[in-house]
């Protein structure tokens, strides 16, 4: 047979037998978030391509190559979203989230869009968990997200990963690190690529980011952004990581985390697994002190981070965690006859309303097959029912863990698996 549709290149399904594991890092996330006191804020999945465009900044790859915009029916342009900070923060002003001393502690997950070179780690549609504090500067707050963060890996059961953290100044600091950065590639400009040669006279941090052998190679002895931190950001800075030494997080300097988006400043940092090759950055944050004021808000400072859901299961399968397994029936069913079925699903309508999952094989008549299927799915009991047991008001109860079986009064079934439960 040859399916009449393909999908989207970089997109995928989820699949019955995923979605556990999905549904696990998804319950994960949200328990440690409760824990921390973060709550769930949900936006849109499409959003005026203007909000991302002035936000990320129009250098950046998702804005020059990256994002699915498109003009609906009246002509507006919109955009699926390609990350989650620029809608909440929109989101925050709009609705007037946060208040001076009152600041908000938001978490979201959704599926993100780019129009990326499709590879291992990497689609066009792929789906992000994250984080914001938004309304305080202070640097404990910066080492509460990474704990938060760090938590998450850890309860997960990762352990192959390190936090690499750097502090990218803020636009009063900035000016000098670029004009040293300016100085450091013209030498080298013919050898760049053409990105690269285009982010030297426009915005010359990016060149930090390019994934390009020959890029890569030029910027070994780049100058280091931290030699030219202000005061204001040293101490800031500084703070952070005493506050992750405090917090017992281990964590290592890497002065040439830049983030690809315009409006970070200050804290960068990134959860990398250490066995995943090209794609390994599991969780990329930072501080945006000056995005709420950029989209029309108080100016209030920020910090967050965000993962991919795609590249965490690929880490946990690379450390071979087991995790999410599909949950199997308390009883299954299994029928000995037309009149045993019309009765029998009736009981299991009367079990679901009582909160005990049950299945049965509707298209399979032998016991034989309906036993086979009832091992094959887990199920903790097999429910044999047919005329003899139904003429007694019987049924028969058999424990597939044990073997062993008994036959139960069907009145007493409810209380039957009520006393499993205790
Ligand atoms: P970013 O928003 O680019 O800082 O990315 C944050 C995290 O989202 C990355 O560390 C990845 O885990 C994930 N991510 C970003 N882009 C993609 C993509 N195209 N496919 C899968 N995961 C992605």
């Amino acid at each position: 047979m040859t399916p009449k549709y393909k999908l989207p290149r970089g997109t995928f399904d989820i699949l019955p037998d995923q979605s556990k594991k999905w549904q696990f890092i998804r319950d994960k996330f949200q328990q440690i978030c409760e824990r921390y006191a973060y709550f769930e804020i949900q936006t849109p999945i499409f959003e005026q391509a203007d909000l991302f465009e002035r936000s990320i900044g129009d250098t950046s790859d998702i804005i020059e190559k990256e994002m699915y915009k498109f003009k609906d029916k009246k002509g507006r342009i919109y955009a699926l979203r390609p990350e989650g900070t620029a809608p909440v923060v929109r989101s925050v002003v709009a609705n007037n989230l946060v208040q001076p001393q009152n600041p908000i502690k938001i978490h979201y997950m959704g599926p993100m869009f780019r129009y990326d070179r499709p590879q291992k780690g990497r689609y066009r549609q792929f789906h992000q968990y994250g984080i914001e504090f938004i309304g305080s500067d202070d640097p404990y707050i910066d080492a509460e997200v990474i704990a938060l963060g760090d938590t998450f890996l850890k309860e997960l059961g990762l352990k192959n990963y390190t936090l690499e953290i750097n502090s990218i100044g803020c636009p009063d600091c900035s000016g000098d690190f670029e004009k040293a950065l300016k100085e450091y590639y013209e030498p080298y400009k013919d050898s760049l690529c053409n990105d690269c040669q285009i982010r030297l006279d426009k915005n010359p941090k990016r060149l930090l980011d390019c994934k390009v052998q020959e890029c890569k190679k030029i910027s070994e002895n780049v100058p280091s952004i931290l030699d030219y931190l202000d005061d204001k950001c040293r101490i800031h800075y500084d703070s952070v990581k005493k506050y992750l030494k405090d917090l017992e997080i281990p964590f290592i300097i890497n002065p040439r985390i830049v983030r690809g988006l315009d409006y970070y400043s200050q804290t960068a940092f990134e959860f990398v697994d250490t066995n995943l090759g090209a794609q390994s950055t599991l969780i990329g944050g930072g501080r945006y002190n000056g995005l709420m004021a950029q989209l029309g808000g108080k100016d209030y400072p920020g910090i967050g981070f965000a993962g991919g859901f795609e590249r965490l299961l690929l880490s946990l399968e690379v450390e071979k965690i087991s995790f999410g397994e599909s949950p199997s029936p308390t009883a299954f069913f299994v029928f000995l006859g037309k009149k045993a079925k019309k009765e029998g699903i009736k009981l299991i309508q009367q079990l679901r309303r009582y909160g005990i999952s049950c299945d049965f094989a509707l298209q399979k008549e032998s016991m034989k097959a309906q036993m086979k299927a009832a091992d094959k799915c887990k199920a903790k009991f097999a429910l044999i029912l047919g005329d003899n047991e139904l003429e007694n008001n019987e049924i028969v109860v058999k424990d597939l863990a044990l073997g062993s079986q008994q036959k139960i009064g069907l009145a007493n079934i409810i209380d039957f698996f009520n006393k499993k439960k205790s």
